[in-house]
């Protein structure tokens, strides 16, 4: 089993619907990553893949066999869940080997297992202890270590990384890429951290309200996101977004709002006319400390270190645009500025329904 494939599923919670007619198709040993804000319905599509739950409507499809009346133990399934869900008096060795022991597999096999796994993870020299005198970090290989140990088609983890410190997560997010790349099996990772979609990911599907918005790879989620909910979700800083209006003016096809005035050369300016958002990632915004053509005037609002980079707020008016640029950045609070806007970059949505127009 290898492929996972959802047809139209449906998940309602009494009157509410936590699922909506959701169609995605995980190929083969990909990492798939479901990304979404609290409550969007992600983790109740793991738990309906791997058979916790079961769908109101729609089908599962592993390979080309419907799963839907399948039970959890009988899917080729390994799933890793946030909580780690150790059992606390039973060491790491017998952590990792239980499922293996419930399934009655011989007991050298299971060290062999056991170990095998345990190395993949760097936690050989664990396998004694108890997961209470383990850190954070090593309770997570364990949990992880409970899964890969079996041989399954799929591995579905719900934010493994969540209870861990922003360190451990950045060195975890690379260890469980790397277990991709060995296992060669098909990942289905569940996080509301969009970060960990970006750097893991072989294509995200990102979900609002119980429905998919966008799945693809994450450059084209990033370059061309199919709506506003995406744009303003995966970026971090979060893209600039500009409620205003296209107009043609003197020939010239123009965007206003907020504060901001730009002239639209073509391809852009084939936006048909009307209310629309103008969205741009703060790393296409350039500051001058002098007038230049194209350029806005606006005020430094506030100026964030990020490292290399600074995170520059500028008030344009009606609207704060974040600008990042490279580190240092001298002008002080309050410095009168210049902005530009790369035309080539930016992105705008209908303002009705949000939808992409380029
Ligand atoms: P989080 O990141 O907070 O875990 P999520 O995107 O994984 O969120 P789900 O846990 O799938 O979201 O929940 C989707 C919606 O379904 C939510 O509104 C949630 O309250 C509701 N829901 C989930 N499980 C149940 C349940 N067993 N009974 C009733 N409502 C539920």
């Amino acid at each position: 089993m290898a492929e996972v494939r959802l047809e139209r599923v449906r998940k309602e919670f009494g009157r509410a619907t936590a699922v909506e007619d959701l169609t995605l198709t995980v190929r083969d040993r990909e990492f798939l990553t479901l990304v979404g804000p609290s409550g969007c319905g992600k983790s109740t599509t793991l738990r309906m893949i791997c058979g916790l739950e079961r769908p109101s409507s729609g089908e599962i499809f592993f390979d080309e066999q419907s799963v839907g009346y399948l039970p959890a133990n009988k899917r080729d399934v390994a799933m890793v869940f946030q909580s780690y869900a150790l059992y606390p008096h039973r060491t790491v060795e017998q952590n990792i080997g239980f499922a293996l022991k419930m399934m009655r597999v011989p007991k050298p096999e299971i060290a062999a297992k056991v170990r095998t796994a345990a190395e993949a993870l760097g936690i050989t020299d664990l396998l004694d202890r108890k997961p209470r005198e383990l850190s954070g970090g090593q309770r997570q290989r364990v949990a992880l270590g409970r899964a890969i140990v079996r041989d399954a088609g799929a591995y579905l983890l719900d934010e493994p990384l969540s209870n861990l410190d922003a360190q451990l997560r950045v060195h975890m997010r690379a260890e469980i890429k790397r277990l991709h790349a060995d296992l060669s099996r098909t990942f289905i990772y569940v996080t509301h951290d969009q970060v960990e979609a970006m750097t893991m990911s072989d294509r995200i599907a990102v979900m609002s309200d119980g429905k998919l918005q966008q799945c693809a790879p994450p450059e084209e989620i990033y370059q061309r996101p199919a709506n506003r909910f995406v744009a303003a979700f995966m970026g971090s800083p979060p893209m600039n977004l500009l409620p205003g209006e296209i107009r043609d003016e003197d020939g010239v096809r123009r965007f206003r709002g907020g504060g901001v005035v730009l002239d639209l050369p073509p391809p852009v300016a084939d936006v048909l006319t009307g209310a629309v958002e103008l969205g741009i990632r703060p790393e296409h915004v350039r500051i001058a400390d002098m007038p230049r053509p194209g350029y806005l005037p606006g005020r430094v609002f506030v100026a964030e270190l990020l490292g290399s980079d600074v995170l520059v707020t500028v008030d344009v008016g009606a609207a704060l645009v974040k600008a990042r640029v490279p580190s240092p950045f001298l002008l002080g609070q309050d410095s009168f500025v210049h902005i530009g806007l790369d035309p080539a970059q930016i992105h705008l949505f209908a303002a009705a329904d949000g939808r992409a127009l380029r």
